[in-house]
């Protein structure tokens, strides 16, 4: 059952899926055992909300006391020398990094196509280092010539938008139980698409039965452009295009009022929470209790690998632990209700029906081993999930994909990483124009 704890038990995996859980004594016999002693094995934690490109400008200095909108400016011209190399060495060192923190699945956002077939370089390195994968298909057709916030090199038209998405799904989309990667449909935001973009991706996500992200009351920004543009605020003019469904989840929800949650409620659009991202470029951050309440199924998101500048789930979820507690009192959230944020709310996010985000029988074999038996966690004796989010930093012994060990005893077990963050640096000098 969801939420059911069992001290000094056992998890069997067989097959890429969970075999058994039990209590201590009824172990079965196994091929291969992995000491969780003096640990706490969780579901592998699921992101909702990332842009890993971004780690090509991270902590990029003539950005960090931006706003949003500000914030893009900068960066947008360094992102248009993307290309296929930069993704796919970016992906496979951010992938990583989601690895050593704990997050086994992940979602992703390249919203920005200055070069064609970047996502398929996102796919072959998530191939590589055996994540599960649910990059979303961004796009960004309106340039500064017609008032968006992006250079036209890297925008892209509505056809040519509609015809990649399509090309993407039909080659690389898999919606059976344990997928190991779907694909979702992504224009970035209403105040950087057009009308007609937002109304034919959806008609698409239909036809193609594949699920739908963007951001959405993000910035007071975004609220002014779309009064403006559109005589509507975001949530308004999101409903109006046909967004407002079951198919769709997006990204913060910041700017928005109790009506506004309740309507999300009912529709069943489900939020990914990214407090640490939202707080660092001075937007604050959702209230996670108030979007409960409201209905709404949060997942956590770690955001953009430059405006968060980390991507520990562990470490989004402490955040969020904070945030919610600081919103709604410290009776309102608890580190296991942060838990189901970055399990199965966020599993239900990316519109997963195969327990992924549990440890049930059946489900994806995804979990992780944390590692409590250190100085950290001295004194810590009454609550090992309050523990596991309050005290820290900490970091996995074991994390686990479909059943095989992505992270062991601390260490990737992929060979390659050293090399690929030497060839990280020298991509991500020649983006920020420093010298090689
Ligand atoms: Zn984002």
């Amino acid at each position: 059952m969801d939420g059911d704890e069992i001290s000094g038990g056992w998890v069997a995996l067989s097959g890429g899926t969970v075999a058994g859980v039990g209590p201590p004594g009824s172990e079965p016999a196994a091929a291969r055992t992995l000491s969780a002693r003096g640990a706490l094995v969780t579901p592998g934690l699921v992101n909702t909300h990332h842009h890993i490109f971004q780690n090509l400008t991270r902590s990029y200095a003539p950005a960090t006391r931006y706003e949003l909108f500000d914030w893009l400016r900068t960066l947008f011209p360094l992102w248009a020398a993307l290309d296929e190399e930069a993704v796919e060495v970016s992906t496979w060192v951010g992938l990583a990094e989601l690895a050593l923190g704990g997050c086994t699945t992940t979602a992703d956002m390249l919203h920005i196509h200055p070069r064609p077939r970047l996502v398929d370089a996102q796919i072959r390195a998530a191939r590589e280092v055996g994540l599960r994968f649910h990059p979303t298909r961004g796009a960004l057709d309106l340039s500064e010539r017609d008032g968006g916030p992006a250079p036209v090199e890297v925008t892209q038209s509505v056809e040519e938008i509609l015809a990649d998405s399509e090309r993407l799904v039909r080659s690389y989309h898999d919606p059976a139980p344990g997928s190991m990667l779907r694909l979702a449909l992504a224009p970035a935001t209403q105040a950087g698409v057009s009308e007609r973009l937002m109304v034919e991706t959806a008609r698409l996500a239909e036809r193609l039965d594949v699920r739908l992200h963007t951001h959405l009351a993000e910035s007071r920004g975004e609220e002014e452009y779309c009064l403006e543009t559109f005589g509507r605020r975001p949530v308004d003019q999101f409903e109006h295009v046909g967004w407002g469904t079951a198919r769709t989840w997006v990204a913060h929800f910041i700017f928005t009022g109790p009506e506004e949650r309740e309507r999300l409620g009912r529709w069943g659009t489900a939020v990914a929470h990214c407090p640490g991202s939202t707080m660092m470029l001075g937007a604050g951050a959702a209230s996670l209790p108030a979007l409960r309440e409201a209905g709404v199924t949060v997942g956590l998101g770690c955001d953009g690998s430059a405006s968060t500048d980390h991507a520990s789930l562990w470490l989004e979820a402490r955040t969020a632990l904070a945030a919610a507690r600081e919103r709604g009192g410290p009776a309102a959230t608890t580190a296991r209700d942060i838990l189901r944020a970055a399990t199965v709310d966020a599993a239900a996010c990316l519109g997963r029906e195969d327990g992924l985000g549990s440890l049930r029988p059946g489900a994806p074999a995804d979990l992780v081993v944390w590692e409590l038996d250190e100085f950290a966690f001295a004194g810590a004796h009454t609550d090992l999930v309050e523990a596991w989010l309050r005290c820290g930093p900490v970091r996995p012994r074991h994390t686990l994909v479909q059943g095989r060990p992505l992270v062991e005893d601390g260490a990737l077990t992929l060979p390659g990483g050293r090399e690929m963050l030497t060839e990280h640096a020298r991509l991500a000098r020649r983006i920020q124009r420093l010298a090689t």
